[in-house]
């Protein structure tokens, strides 16, 4: 069974996104950036599904600095935020995101699993984009 690495601090949400990767995964869960980069020191999940808002360190500055690691390169990374304009996908992309889910889930929730399941056995392109140049942002 393939591991996700599910980052979100809200409460409710992770409960919500636990339930469903559920079915497809082994559910790793971290409520901040900062608890996942301490479980990513050991943890080599297939996927990680990244909170973009999180308290203390964001989502894509943890993006930029995995990405920025060679053992990391090929990890695919799925951000979740409730922001929704093409301005944010874009900065998720370059951060080094693959693909992004917008908060509420309203497409259908196994549609979504598949997505994710198909993401999760589809190794992310070894191009480094803005992750690992920019250091110094965030
Ligand atoms: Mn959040």
């Amino acid at each position: 069974m393939l591991t996700v690495l599910l980052v979100e601090d809200h409460p409710t949400n992770r409960k919500l996104f636990r339930d469903l990767l559920s079915f497809r995964f082994a559910v790793v869960e971290a409520g901040s950036a900062e608890e996942a980069e301490e479980l990513l020191h050991t943890l080599r999940p297939d996927l990680i599904l990244m909170d973009i808002q999180l308290p203390g360190m964001d989502g894509l500055t943890l993006v930029r600095r995995l990405k920025a690691r060679d053992e990391f390169l090929h990890v695919p990374i799925v951000a979740i935020s409730a922001h929704a304009m093409a301005r944010n996908i874009e900065q998720a992309r370059s951060a080094g995101c693959v693909d992004y889910i917008t908060k509420p889930i309203t497409e259908d929730p196994f549609a979504l699993l598949e997505r994710l399941a198909r993401v999760a056995a589809t190794p992310a392109p070894a191009a480094r984009g803005e992750g690992g140049r920019v250091q110094a942002q965030g």
